[in-house]
């Protein structure tokens, strides 16, 4: 592949109004999505493209202070310059040429997991096939291309709330529903007790980032006892329960048995792997948008094949992302499950009187022509060379980049 152009477009979805959602000792503003939209040209005029930058953990994105304009001019300027003239045999060599740049390490390995995302798009389509059969032919599967689904939704409210979006996403034939508390110990306990009484045939999942995230204000033990309650009501899995880092923390909660689960967080794909070593986690969820592409996951995959750690790709974005990790789901050995984040008006789901998204995020839908096929809570991964997505790039004119955090928490004085 030679590569003749790379681009990077920043592009906001506003959330207007902005919401305030309140959680335990304060109120979260959400203002807007931003998603990093990333062309890899060939000289023969071929387009690889792939998305970046919505998604890392809520957390990182907010605290590390970077915009994704940073990462969108790193994009034009540093990495255009290492791969532009360049022909590219090897994916992994364009790796290399990357990790050769002096940049900050998270922008290094962001820029990598885009350029292999695009240049297994461009090589699928040189090639006429689903980047699926590119990773079933490397890992020696046979690849599944209808997937499971779990819904990704509910972030701080009462729990009736979350009950009813559940009882929605449940109809619709979802595996599981993944859910944010943050409310209050008593509030969460009492959300956990009502949704394992609902879930009839839908699994149930807590991504509780939001606990360590309220400063000392839960505390280890309230930690502590809310995670070993959720597991004796039967959750599926109970995620990032500490600090991303604080490998000792997930350790001691492990022992009680409790399913924990965690990587989305892992700055690089050797962090997934140690975190998988640990033992502490039953699920590892690496995201080839941050662990350095269909490349980088390889390792971790590996790792979990055969072990009693499985993975599930964390996926919280725009529908490129989302066919992105459906590729590595279909191939992938021993991986089966994907997230399917929710928001609001969501063209792909059956109308419900209560819609059950998140919130507005009207680029994750438009940057692409056409929808994903959705049926009774699978996705069918499209067997269209590459990607199998056309992308709209009126969105580069309809969707301006907007300087600033996406969400910000303010804490109660
Ligand atoms: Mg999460």
């Amino acid at each position: 592949m030679d590569i003749a152009d790379v681009s990077g477009y920043a592009l906001s979805s506003p959330i207007d109004p902005v919401q305030n959602r309140a959680f335990f000792g304060g109120v979260r503003r959400l203002h807007k999505r931003d998603v990093v939209l990333v062309v890899v040209e060939t000289r023969d005029g071929r387009r690889g493209f792939a998305t970046a930058g919505a998604s890392s953990s809520a957390m990182r994105e907010y605290f590390e202070g970077d915009s994704q304009g940073t990462f969108a001019d790193v994009v034009d300027d540093s990495v255009a310059d290492a791969l532009e003239g360049e022909s590219i045999d090897e994916i992994a060599d364009a790796h290399e040429l990357i990790a050769q740049l002096p940049l900050p390490a998270h922008l290094r390995t962001e820029a990598i997991s885009a350029v292999d995302v695009a240049l297994y798009d461009l090589r699928g389509k040189e090639l006429g096939a689903p980047i699926y059969e590119l990773l079933a032919d490397e890992y020696g599967t046979e690849p599944t291309t209808e997937l499971p689904l779990y819904a990704s939704a509910g972030m701080y409210m009462e729990p009736a709330g979350y009950v009813e979006q559940a009882a929605v996403l449940e109809e619709q034939g979802f595996f599981g529903y993944k859910y944010r508390p943050g409310i209050g110990p008593d509030g969460d306990r009492r959300t956990v007790d009502l949704l394992t009484d609902a879930a009839d045939d839908i699994e149930i999942m807590l991504d509780v980032h939001t606990w360590w995230k309220l400063r000392d204000s839960y505390g280890r033990d309230t930690v502590s006892d809310l995670v070993d309650h959720a597991a004796e009501r039967g959750v599926y899995w109970i995620e990032e329960p500490v600090a991303p880092d604080d490998y000792a923390g997930y350790a001691e909660l492990a022992e009680s048995g409790a399913p924990l689960a965690g990587g989305e967080s892992e700055s690089s794909p050797a962090g997934l792997v140690e975190l998988a070593e640990t033992g502490a986690v039953d699920f590892l969820q690496g995201d080839v948008r941050h662990h350095e592409g269909f490349t980088g996951c390889r390792d971790a995959i590996e790792f979990c094949d055969g072990r009693d750690v499985e993975f599930v790709p964390h996926n919280f974005g725009t529908w490129v992302g989302l066919q992105a990790n459906a590729h590595l789901v279909a191939a992938a050995p021993d991986v089966s499950l994907l997230e399917y984040p929710v928001f609001e008006d969501d063209p792909a789901l059956p109308d419900a009187e209560t819609d059950p998204g998140m919130y507005p995020f009207d680029l994750a839908f438009e940057i692409i022509e056409g929808q994903p096929a959705i049926d009774d809570g699978h996705m069918t991964v499209s067997d269209v060379p590459g990607l199998g997505v056309d992308i709209d790039l009126d969105v580069r004119e309809d969707y301006p980049f907007v300087d600033g955090p996406w969400t910000a928490f303010h804490y109660d004085e």
